[in-house]
């Protein structure tokens, strides 16, 4: 079975969230499985692509408002565990960041040259599988964009790692894509815009969600989206995501202070530890609760500086933060360090190699996020021995187990300032009690999220369809 992704992020090449660690990792998976996946994504002027090297395997042109030329480039060696194919087009796509205030142009003319490039290539796919709204255009494109014609008997899936973000462009600008058919425009129209992740779920021949929960959530509240999905919830099904285990290994990953199995689960995380409060300023003898992630309201991130306020006044606790995002956020967090100094501290920006010492330094990691479609921050605690304090939404309900029931993390129903910091509250408490905190921490590290189980998930939605 030959599946073709198309995604703006992919891990290890470009990654803003998510996105990125899933279509790095999934096809790995499909492959181990006996499938042949590959990805199609932008070529972006970043630290990977000017230290790998890549061969042309495609010229061509696109128009969207005007001419472009592009080329189809493939990575030359194969130590990814799938192919990687990369749309090259200058002017629009070789950006250091991977979004951009021009993204409706870059994002469409990457779609229709990957689609450009798979009419004329002899080895059609057999499942061409979509992530978000950059990519949720092709679904339409291959069904009635007349250019498309020879491919629109291959299925489509779209996956929704997060519709808050649809991709909306005004209906003004419809002249940008291939013709089709007036009668089809209905397709691409939602609310008075082009809505292109809205055009995805219509045209799509199976849409997913990253966990169970979220698109049961989405039904109801999906940034304008409900009755749609509510009208297609036929076709619509969701699928957890999983982690990479090989990447995400506490055993062997090259970022760490102090690699460490499970039976070393102690030691390992106090050394990781250790020089996260020595970096840090912190008092590696309190529990230390962390933070990673995008600052913004989905994540709760509007409410960190009252929460940690409150709970660095009343209890012996260390908080570390890693995030960028709103700027006032951003501002504000910086701020409480003149207040908490010793006990609190952050780091604005990315940085991969710093988030995954705090996975493994951290003793308990906090989400209280309003909408969370899978999270994946809260496997990387469990796989490391990290307690998660989550929300009791999207894919946090699906992945964590409240210890008062018998589990092993910490979950708040509502995302206030008031229930995080009880939740905290209930996790210094767990900390005095060592003998259960260190047997909760060997069996969270057990559990199985890897891809193994949902990898073949996709293979059987596919399956259904082909
Ligand atoms: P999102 O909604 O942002 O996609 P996920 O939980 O699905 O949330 O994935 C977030 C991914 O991004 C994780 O791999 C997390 O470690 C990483 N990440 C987020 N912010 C940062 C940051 N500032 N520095 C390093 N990694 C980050």
């Amino acid at each position: 079975m030959k599946i073709t992704h198309l995604s703006a992020e992919c891990y290890p090449i470009a990654k803003v969230g998510g996105l990125a660690d899933v279509v790095g990792a999934l096809p790995k998976y499909q492959n181990d499985l006996g499938a042949e996946s590959s990805v199609i994504m932008p070529f972006y002027n970043n630290a990977y692509t000017q230290k790998n090297e890549f061969e042309e395997v495609y010229t061509g042109t696109v128009i969207v408002g005007r001419q472009f030329d592009f080329r189809l480039l493939s990575l030359k060696d194969n130590s990814l565990g799938y192919d990687l194919y990369l749309v090259d087009i200058p002017e629009l796509l070789f950006t250091p960041s991977v979004y951009s205030d021009y993204d409706t142009n870059r994002f469409l003319a990457f779609q229709v040259a990957a689609l450009t490039w798979i009419a004329q290539d002899a080895q059609k796919p057999d499942v061409i599988h979509c992530h978000d709204h950059h990519t949720g255009l092709i679904p339409f494109m291959v069904s009635h964009c007349l250019a498309f014609s020879g491919l629109a008997h291959i299925p489509t899936v779209l996956t929704i790692h997060n519709a808050q973000y649809q991709g909306w462009f005004s209906q003004d600008l419809i002249t940008l894509l291939p013709e089709f058919p007036a009668s089809k425009f209905g397709f691409l129209e939602w609310d008075n815009s082009i809505n292109p992740l809205a055009a995805g779920i219509k045209c799509a021949w199976r849409v997913n969600t990253v966990s169970p929960s979220y698109m049961e959530e989405l039904k109801l509240k999906a940034n304008g989206l409900e009755s749609l999905l509510r009208n297609e919830s036929a076709k619509c099904s969701g699928i957890l995501n999983g982690i990479d285990a090989e990447v995400w290994n506490p055993e062997t990953d090259h970022y760490l202070i102090q690699n460490y199995p499970n039976s070393r689960v102690q030691s390992g995380k106090k050394a990781n530890k250790a020089w996260l409060c020595k970096t840090f300023g912190l008092d590696p003898s309190r529990p230390l609760f962390a933070f990673i992630g995008r600052l913004v309201g989905e994540k709760g991130a509007d409410l960190f500086p009252e929460i940690f306020s409150n709970v660095l006044s009343s209890h012996e606790i260390s908080v570390l933060l890693l995030g960028s995002g709103h700027s006032g956020v951003e501002q504000q967090l910086r701020h409480l360090k003149d207040w908490h100094g010793g006990s609190y501290n952050c780091y604005i920006g990315y940085n991969e190699e710093l988030s995954h010492i705090i996975y493994a330094g951290a003793d308990y990691l906090l989400m209280p996020s309003r909408v969370e479609p899978c999270g994946l921050n809260q496997m990387y605690a469990l796989r490391y021995g990290t307690i998660p304090v989550v929300s009791s939404v999207g894919g946090l309900k699906d992945t964590v187990i409240d210890v008062g029931d018998g589990g092993f993390g910490i979950r708040h129903d509502y995302v206030n300032v008031g229930e995080v910091c009880h939740a905290v509250e209930r996790g210094v408490r767990l900390y005095e009690d060592q003998a259960t905190f260190r047997k909760i921490r060997r069996k969270i590290m057990k559990i199985d999220h890897s891809w193994n189980a949902s990898a073949q998930k996709y293979i059987e939605l596919y399956e259904s369809i082909i």
